[in-house]
């Protein structure tokens, strides 16, 4: 977000070069630089041996499922946030985080950079948060399926089964997107 007055007294924002960046939005009063930064998030693929956990948010997709989520909380670490996001929604433990690249998305303003990791149930029963609508185990070779609408999380899972080693086909029935199929 580009700020153009100070969050803390409202002032209108002066520039102020800073070295590595050029003009930076500046409150003279605060002393404080506002850069333009996205806002880190997670999002996560946990794994049991040929099952993934995927939740059902229709807010974000009507039809589709997703993964695990969350924003990275102000002092916490990355591994931090994966650790609390999959325990807030769902009840259970990880292990073993990996990361799988970033994902830079601009949604209508909302700009966000999406840190992925593939993680390993690593105990705990599913105990569903509040805020979320379904969270449950389905199997891996269905996951490309019932994620149909969300691009970014079949991405992961794509990912993931490359992770695992997975050699079948069948994971792939869904995924029509032809430049992929055949990697
Ligand atoms: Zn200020």
């Amino acid at each position: 977000m580009k700020f153009k007055y100070c969050p803390i007294c409202g002032k209108k924002l002066e520039e102020k070069y800073s070295w590595d960046e050029g003009g930076v939005p500046y409150c003279s009063k605060d002393d404080i630089m506002y850069f333009d930064t996205p806002r880190p998030c997670v999002i996560v693929a946990v794994v049991n041996k040929d099952q993934i956990l995927l939740l059902k948010q229709s807010y974000i997709y009507k039809n589709s499922k997703v993964l695990l989520s969350g924003y990275v909380a102000n002092g916490e670490t990355v591994e931090e946030t994966v650790h609390r996001e999959v325990f807030e929604e769902s009840g259970l433990k990880v292990k073993d985080l990996k990361y799988l690249g970033s994902e830079y998305v601009n949604n209508n303003g909302k700009e966000i950079i999406m840190l992925t990791f593939m993680a390993n149930y690593d105990g705990g029963d599913i105990k569903k948060s509040s805020e979320v609508e379904w969270v449950d185990w389905s199997h891996i070779e269905d996951a490309l399926c019932e994620m149909s609408e969300d691009e970014i999380g079949k991405r992961i899972v794509k990912k993931v089964l490359k992770e695992i080693n997975y050699t079948g086909k069948k994971a792939y029935r869904c995924d029509n997107d032809s430049c992929s199929r055949n990697t």
